[in-house]
């Protein structure tokens, strides 16, 4: 489903990120971890081209994402991203988040749209939300419904970027089985997060990331029994 090879990113001198080579199948599901400031959110924000990159390529379900805006624009209806602090219009009910990208982007009815909306917002377990304001929801309330906002689009690839890391603890869980449900219902995911409970159950690999580098990637039994590099190591030693 994703192809990056040989990718290269820079903030003006800063190498942010060296050499990527990364290949995920369709359905795959993947967790990123890694120090503060290794690249993790640059690499996943490359990926929908929120951030461009100058060496290598990156190809998302067939399309390059070269310059070409047609191909960004396809590639982004394509991949649903839920970031760290949520991101919902504060100006817009639940209901008018999920189903403006879908009547804007997929030209869907307002009909349609709700009721696709409402269908999501049900299988996050707040349909009974719908017409309040995000800022009437609980953190993990508005982050599942980032999740379904995102799902409204019928993306390919859903890209999360520690979805869970500004919660509240007791509202860890609640995020973490929507995101195992889609798991197992078969989206390709990539999952920035430090959760390594949700990487054990449905990561099929773990990539480390340290300096702009991915420094390893195993499976997470191996990954996290048999860790090969030092600094997988001492990151590993520093979180379980
Ligand atoms: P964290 O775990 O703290 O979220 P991260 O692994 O996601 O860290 P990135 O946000 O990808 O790290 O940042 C990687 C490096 O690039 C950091 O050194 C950061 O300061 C730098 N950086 C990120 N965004 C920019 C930007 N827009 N301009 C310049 N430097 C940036
Ligand atoms: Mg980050």
């Amino acid at each position: 489903a994703i192809r990056i090879s040989d990718m290269d990113k820079y903030f003006g001198t800063f190498h942010v990120l060296r050499k990527i080579n990364l290949e995920v199948a369709r359905g795959e599901r993947i967790v990123i971890c890694g120090p503060s400031g290794s690249g993790k959110s640059t690499l996943i924000r490359c990926i929908n081209r929120l951030e461009e990159y100058e060496g290598g390529s990156i190809n998302v379900l067939g399309t390059e994402l070269d310059d070409n805006i047609d191909n960004i624009d396809a590639i982004r209806r394509e991949t649903g991203m839920v970031f760290q602090h949520f991101n919902l219009f504060p100006h817009m009910t639940i209901l008018d988040n999920c189903t403006l990208a879908p009547m804007l982007v997929r030209k869907q009815s307002r009909a349609e749209a709700e009721e696709v909306a409402m269908q999501y917002l049900t299988r996050v377990k707040i349909p009974e939300q719908a017409d309040k304001y995000p800022g009437q929801l609980s953190g993990g309330q508005q982050q599942r419904v980032a999740i379904a906002r995102a799902l409204c689009m019928k993306p390919e690839i859903m890209l999360f970027d520690e979805p869970t890391s500004a919660l509240d603890p007791e509202m860890i869980s609640e995020v973490l089985d929507v995101m195992v449900g889609l798991a197992n219902d078969g989206m390709t995911m990539i999952c920035v997060t430090h959760e390594m409970g949700f990487a054990r159950q449905v990561a099929d690999r773990v990539i480390f990331m340290s300096d702009g580098e991915i420094v390893e990637q195993a499976p997470p039994t191996e990954f996290f029994e048999t860790p090969k590099h030092a600094r997988t190591q001492a990151f590993l030693g520093q979180i379980l």
